[in-house]
């Protein structure tokens, strides 16, 4: 049910991001030209229609990837499947940079609002209501698109984009898991609201849809839950990660790199306590990072 590099294909690369398309989406053309053809008279407009539909969804997606880049994250496979695209970002975990990654995926969509209505307002003047009805009804169509995408994508339902900048703006309040646990319930609640919807109206879409988003809501709340026990954990001072600043928790949560024997990093100077092999790099715990062991410590940071 997530997507996943799983039956799609490379389809080009940009940028350094794959941009791979899952095949369901022929499918969903297929059904989605032929809904569009009858407004208009030559149905070339309406196989344009849906290309247009593809290419706002690839910049909505190219937005988030960028934006990641650009705050030092990871961001190099993008996936096109029938419910979306979904950009494939991993943000430093700060919140002001997960929410830059987040917000720039909408903000594609704010930006292209004033290009079709210059579109509009230009084809209007030109007349071409009258003598080109294909190519307006074409240009309002994309409006409406790009609008409705935009919409849809800013519902707080977590993880729809809306629900993720909700979660990182709480995160700057009430920290990483806290926030990540209130996104994800209301997000359950949402989602909850869409079954219904899926149900009165029988739409089989909307259901799959509704699915899509309980599911990825209980992952969140585990998700939330697991980073909360980490949190609790007593902590080491002395030593804060160089990536988001935490100590590290006290306990055996590290495993030798040669052994692979559960011990803590942050005593006895590194070494395992079974094969004595020193440990360059010690994970967070917090953040996933994985910097040098000597990174960790600020007195030797200073010296
Ligand atoms: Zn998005
Ligand atoms: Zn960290
Ligand atoms: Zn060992």
């Amino acid at each position: 049910m997530t997507p996943t590099r799983q039956g799609s294909f490379r389809l080009f690369h940009l940028w350094g991001i794959d941009v791979h398309l899952h095949w369901s989406w022929f499918l969903l053309a297929f059904y989605s030209i032929s809904e569009r053809i009858p407004k208009y008279a030559n149905p070339v407009w309406g196989a344009l229609e849906y290309f247009a539909l593809f290419l706002i969804v690839l910049m909505h997606e190219f937005g988030h990837s960028l934006a990641c880049r650009s705050v030092g994250g990871e961001a190099n496979q993008i996936v096109l499947w029938p419910l979306g695209g979904v950009a494939y970002v991993n943000p430093p975990p700060r919140p002001g940079a997960t929410l830059w990654s987040i917000a720039a995926g909408p903000l594609v969509n704010v930006a292209l609002v004033p290009v079709t209505l210059v579109a509009l307002f230009l084809s209007r003047r030109a007349g071409w209501e009258t003598t080109y009805p294909d190519v307006e009804i074409f240009i309002w169509m994309v409006g409406a698109m790009n609008i409705f995408l935009l919409c849809f994508n800013l519902l707080p339902i977590y993880p729809l984009d809306g629900g993720q900048i909700l979660r990182s703006a709480l995160w700057f309040a009430v920290g990483k898991a806290r926030s990540l646990i209130i996104a994800s319930v209301v997000g359950f609640v949402g989602g909850l609201a869409f079954a219904a919807f899926a149900l009165i109206r029988a739409d089989m879409w909307l259901g799959i849809l509704a699915a899509f988003l309980l599911m990825h809501c209980w992952r969140g709340f585990q998700e939330a839950r697991f980073l909360r026990r980490v949190e609790q954990l007593p902590r080491r001072s002395g030593f804060a990660c160089p990536v988001c600043h935490a100590s590290p928790p006290v306990g055996p949560f590290w495993r030798c790199q040669n052994c692979g024997q559960p011990f803590d990093l942050f005593e006895g100077g590194s070494f395992c306590p079974k094969c004595g092999t020193h440990q360059a790099v010690a994970p967070c715990p917090d953040c996933g990072a994985a910097p040098a062991i000597a990174a960790w410590d600020p007195a030797a940071r200073r010296g």
